[in-house]
């Protein structure tokens, strides 16, 4: 019979709506899922739960400095492998395949750039460089960045987010902790401010030298703060470490922070903080100051 011959179409033709990627993002935290537009508008912070997403070096550049601008110094310095390190790839290799990933050469930028109309030393790491990890270089630029806030004596703003020091440069990376304090120390001794902003995570050898060295630190909502992970510890001290541990709001309450700052308030914070500690700049920060008494 003919109609058994008839070409058989599908009873529900199925038209399979295609979601392109970075559309929508899930939050890691509650789940929610957003819409990236949306994401954007709110700086990346989840409008469900507050979760701050990890953003890039650039968006903090943007985020933080007047006209989303920054004078960059030290672009090219690159890392060598003085210890041939080895493993799964080598060293050299991995430095490699990050700088072809991140379009960076290390894991900071650092220039000059100006905030509230001040201008400031900046730095700001990016973790998307083998985990924001401090060796030789972001040690180096981290010196060159404090060294500049020291000759113009102006005020110095490091955005944190590392993993902590480097372990393929071994003790090469662990000396950046001592030169970076020594530096600091002389920033303190000159009395220019040094602000740091610590962002999810901020850990090890990072918290353990600059990181924890400003004359006021901030920290982002909810991120991982510490020196030695939670698991390390546990093992360690065997005992059971305390619900909330190594969070912002942990670090808050027990002295280590100044305060908890919304990715939205940050620059206001920032520029408000350097403010206080160097005095007000003509005309931009005009609307801050106290009335004139009326004649
Ligand atoms: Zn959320």
């Amino acid at each position: 019979m003919e109609w058994f011959r008839k070409k058989k179409e599908p009873l529900v033709r199925q038209t399979k709506k295609e979601i392109p990627d970075g559309l929508w993002t899930k939050c890691k935290s509650c789940g929610e899922v957003i819409y990236g537009r949306e994401l954007e508008q709110r700086l990346w912070v989840c409008p469900a739960c507050g979760y701050h997403f990890r953003i890039r070096y650039n968006q903090y550049i943007e985020l933080l400095l007047d006209d989303g601008k920054l004078e960059e110094f030290d672009a090219s310095l690159t890392s060598r492998d003085p210890l041939n390190f080895k493993d799964r790839i080598s060293y050299t290799e991995r430095i490699r395949k990050s700088q072809a990933k991140t379009g960076l050469k290390d894991a900071i930028v650092c220039g000059i750039g100006r905030i509230g109309g001040r201008t400031i030393s900046f730095g700001v790491m990016d973790f998307a460089f083998v985990g924001g990890s401090m060796g030789s270089v972001v040690g180096e630029k981290v010196a060159r960045a404090i060294e500049r806030s020291l000759e113009r004596k102006i005020p110095l703003v490091l955005v944190c987010c590392s993993g902590g020091a480097r372990m393929q440069e071994g003790i090469f990376s662990l000396m950046q902790m001592a030169k970076t304090g020594v530096l600091l120390s002389e920033l303190k001794a000159e009395r220019i401010p040094y602000i740091a902003v610590l962002t999810n995570p901020t850990t090890a050898g990072v918290t353990a030298s600059y990181a924890s060295l400003g004359d006021v630190i901030i920290a982002e909502p909810h991120a991982q703060l510490g020196f030695a992970g939670p698991r390390v510890i546990r093992q360690t001290i065997g005992q059971e470490l305390p619900e909330g541990f190594q969070s912002s709001e942990f670090f808050l309450e027990h002295g280590f922070l100044d305060a908890v700052c919304p990715r939205r308030d940050l620059r206001h914070t920032v520029s408000l903080l350097i403010e206080y500690l160097c005095g007000p700049t003509s005309g931009v920060h005009e609307t801050l100051k106290a009335p004139a008494p009326e004649s």
